[in-house]
């Protein structure tokens, strides 16, 4: 997910029999999934766009008497959002249209009993939610995380499964990563189902081939807000980078869905075969550096969290949360690669990707929270992160923020452990050979520490212990000056608002605090107010920038709604006050060996020999420079 800016294998010839087997195999299953009626059969009806009504019906195969059907209670943000609210009315019968009894258990479960001869489930569910994390039928189009809408039978939940869509509006097309033509998809179980987003309307499509697989890109926006042949561009250099860094492609066909609305917009979700995304038509129509962070960042979920996995998110608990410590890793080291792909696709420079450090390690500094809450604490208490009071920096930091920089200072310690010859690259290719491609998962970061012990023959203990476990303060500048970096602290005077806010993804923005005795305070401004307008503008994503862009003496006018649900306008004016940030710069000298680490650490790559032992290279392949300018 991101919130902030919102291969093939060769098989060698010795496994050639064993595979011929194997794919006889494979075609029996694939015949029976089609055949018989062993398959759980989704219907879902889209013929009510304007009342958001989704009509699903369930056709369960012969088997047993009593069955249970589940709806999720979470899927893709890690928070409970019970979508069995949604559920209006839920009705079965058998093949001879007999009814049979359906007894509620929970508030996500039903229980049919009589269905040894099959039965028909038929249910209506409201989706409304907008969004990469949610699921939306209006008259626009439909985007559904189909486990906000679908039921599982439990027993069957491993089992294939067919899904067809009945009753399109006129001139809507399907795109979904799911491999099948027309309006059927044969899938081979639940999991992989609702790992699948589809999008149905009138979209925008394009593809590409690159690093030997087949893209993807459907958007869903006003044409006038975006330019697919730049944007197809920029994946192109994505794709590559990330790539051939993991020296990995473990798809044939991977599909980037874009929505471009105006007005605020969420993030991105990633997928094992595809990607959510999206951003407001006002950020991307300027410039395409927040879509190809997010996409980098979304892009290289599908080997870290989709491939390379905790074993606390496996299996996947439908029915509660799935705690785990390693979010830092899933989510922010995923960061920090977005990062390197970005310098190694020539999207991002030195002078960006350091000044972007000095405010990550700010953000991180700000926050009272960083000496109480570990990186692997605020992994756990991600389930939390939908309360307003959470978010607040005396209690909470962000496994985004404070994970991303661990991923940093990893890779520089792994630099340092083995004198230049691993990096983080390799740590992350090690998971992915030892891990992903031998279907095992991680256990946390306990899992990381192994890997980064093993491509560094060195105990790495302390690193976590202190960093990851604990709370201690990370010393910077112990980490920066083997590449010639250190932190400078700079005081400066800033325009003060008078309060601090915060979304929840893609919610509201709500009042976390507001300065006492400031003119926010006298002006009206109350804590858990919700901010709908700011400056006359929706308020989202870019209202960061908007009070940035506001100056000591300026009126900010905001409309807000209350907790009891009164509307006002409120101005007030603008202040200022004494902030301390971090910048990340140069040391007075720089040494050849800093100098020769620093380029391969910006290029995310290892060392050779050669430059560990000072011999500092000056020339970068001409693919690969650090300051490749923009198109
Ligand atoms: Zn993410």
């Amino acid at each position: 997910m991101n919130i902030r800016r919102a291969g093939q294998r060769h098989l060698r010839p010795v496994l050639l029999a064993a595979l011929l087997v194997l794919s006889h195999i494979a075609l029996a299953q694939a015949t029976s999934a089609a055949q018989s009626p062993a398959a759980v059969a989704y219907t879902v009806d889209l013929s009510s766009p304007e009342q958001h009504l989704v009509q699903v019906q369930i056709i369960l195969p012969p088997g047993s008497s009593q069955r249970e059907l589940q709806l999720p209670v979470w899927n893709a943000l890690y928070q409970v959002r019970d979508f069995a609210q949604y559920v209006n009315w839920i009705r079965a019968k058998d093949r001879s249209g007999k009814s049979l009894a359906v007894r509620k258990i929970d508030k996500s479960r039903w229980q049919i009993q009589g269905a040894e001869g099959g039965a028909i489930v038929e249910y209506q569910i409201y989706a409304d939610s907008p969004g990469p994390f949610g699921a939306q039928l209006n008259s626009h189009h439909a985007f559904f995380n189909l486990a906000e809408i679908l039921m599982y039978d439990v027993d069957a939940r491993n089992s294939p499964l067919t899904l067809h869509f009945s009753e399109l509006p006129s001139g809507w097309r399907i795109a979904t990563p799911l491999s099948s033509p027309g309006l059927n998809f044969r899938v081979e179980n639940y999991d992989r189902l609702v790992d699948s987003p589809i999008e149905i309307g009138n979209f925008e499509e394009s593809d590409f081939d690159e690093a030997g697989g087949h893209f993807r890109v459907i958007v869903d926006a006003d044409p006038a807000d975006y330019d697919m042949a730049a944007m197809v561009g920029a994946l192109h250099k994505i794709v590559a980078a990330a790539t051939s860094w993991m020296n990995d492609r473990p798809f044939d066909t991977y599909t980037f869905f874009y929505h471009f609305p105006h007005g605020p917009a969420g993030g991105g979700m990633e997928h094992a075969y595809s990607t959510a995304i999206e951003l407001s038509a006002d950020a991307v129509k300027p410039s395409l550096d927040t879509l190809t962070g997010v996409t980098a960042h979304e892009f290289f979920h599908l080997w870290n969290v989709k491939r390379i996995r905790p074993q606390t998110l496996e299996p996947i608990d439908y029915t509660k949360e799935n705690y785990t410590r390693a979010l830092w890793f899933s989510e922010g080291v995923t960061s920090t690669a977005e990062g390197i792909i970005q310098l190694r696709a020539g999207l991002l420079d030195e002078t960006q990707y350091l000044y972007r450090l000095g405010e990550e390690i700010t953000e991180l500094e700000r926050r009272p929270a960083h000496l109480t809450q570990s990186a692997e604490e605020s992994s756990l208490d991600a389930w939390l992160e939908g309360n307003a009071y959470y978010r607040r920096p005396e209690r909470s930091i962000s496994y985004y923020n404070k994970g991303e920089l661990l991923g940093v200072m990893l890779d520089l310690a792994v630099r340092n452990a083995s004198h230049g010859q691993a990096s983080l690259r390799e740590v992350l290719q090690w998971m992915n050979v030892n891990y992903a491609k031998k279907g095992r998962f991680f256990q946390d970061s306990e899992g990381v520490r192994e890997a980064a012990e093993a491509v560094t023959h060195t105990d790495l203990n302390s690193f976590f212990a202190k960093y990851v476990a604990g709370t201690e303060e990370i010393p910077w500048d112990d980490f920066l000056r083997s590449v010639g970096l250190h932190v400078v602290t700079m005081t400066s005077s800033v325009p003060d608002a008078g309060f601090s806010a915060s979304r929840n993804f893609d919610g509201p923005m709500s009042v976390a605090a507001v300065t006492p005795g400031s003119p926010a305070e006298h002006a009206g401004l109350q804590l858990g107010d919700v901010i709908i307008e700011l400056q006359g503008k929706p308020a989202g994503q870019e209202s960061r920038q908007e009070l940035a862009q506001l100056n000591g003496g300026d009126t900010l006018a905001v409309k807000v709604r209350s907790r009891r649900g009164v509307e006002r306008e409120l101005q007030w004016k603008i202040g200022s006050r004494q902030e301390i940030s971090y910048g990340v710069r140069d040391l007075d000298t720089v040494t050849a060996e800093q100098h020769a680490r620093r380029i391969a650490w910006l290029k995310g790559e290892a060392q050779s020999a050669g430059a560990i032992s000072g011999v500092a290279p000056t020339v970068l392949p001409p693919t690969e420079g650090l300051r490749v300018n923009r198109e």
